[in-house]
């Protein structure tokens, strides 16, 4: 879904976004690290026999915790709170040329408007919605989706 961000609204709702993705976050972030943590492990048991073999020949002990829990929690962690800045990241306004007397707007490039053939030199603010709960909040603020 694709809204227009009018100025009247814009930082109103940019602000509502962001706080409601990460009340999100919040919600399944104590998923997600387990999830990329048992994926971390997976990974090491399908690719990693050499690290394994390794990590046994130099302890010369069974060394399973430290497969379990030194390597992929870090590793869980880290693309845990990468996935999180890039969900909270994506909650910003994109500019894109706009054609005022067609009312169209258009990222093609050179920014001459395909209808009249008239440089855009206006932009305006779109905001690309990928969630159900994120288009919920754009019908509260009465936006509606320009995507045609
Ligand atoms: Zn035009």
């Amino acid at each position: 879904m694709t809204v227009h961000l009018p100025d009247s609204i814009g930082p109103e709702f940019l602000q509502a976004w962001r706080k409601k993705r990460l009340r999100s976050l919040l919600i399944w972030s104590p998923a997600l690290i387990p999830l990329a943590w048992g994926a971390i492990i997976a990974l090491l048991y399908w690719k990693g026999g050499g690290l394994l073999h390794f990590i046994n020949e130099y302890w010369e002990t069974n060394a399973l915790w430290l497969i379990y829990v030194i390597i992929p929690a870090p590793l869980a962690v880290l693309g845990s709170v990468l996935v999180a800045y890039a969900l909270v990241r994506e909650c910003r306004p994109i500019a894109v040329p706009y054609c005022r007397t067609c009312r169209r707007a258009d990222h093609a490039l050179p920014l001459i408007c395909p209808i009249c053939g008239e440089p855009m030199t206006e932009h305006r603010n779109y905001a690309y919605l990928s969630f159900d709960e994120d288009k919920e909040l754009a019908v509260f603020y009465g936006l509606k989706d320009e995507a045609d």
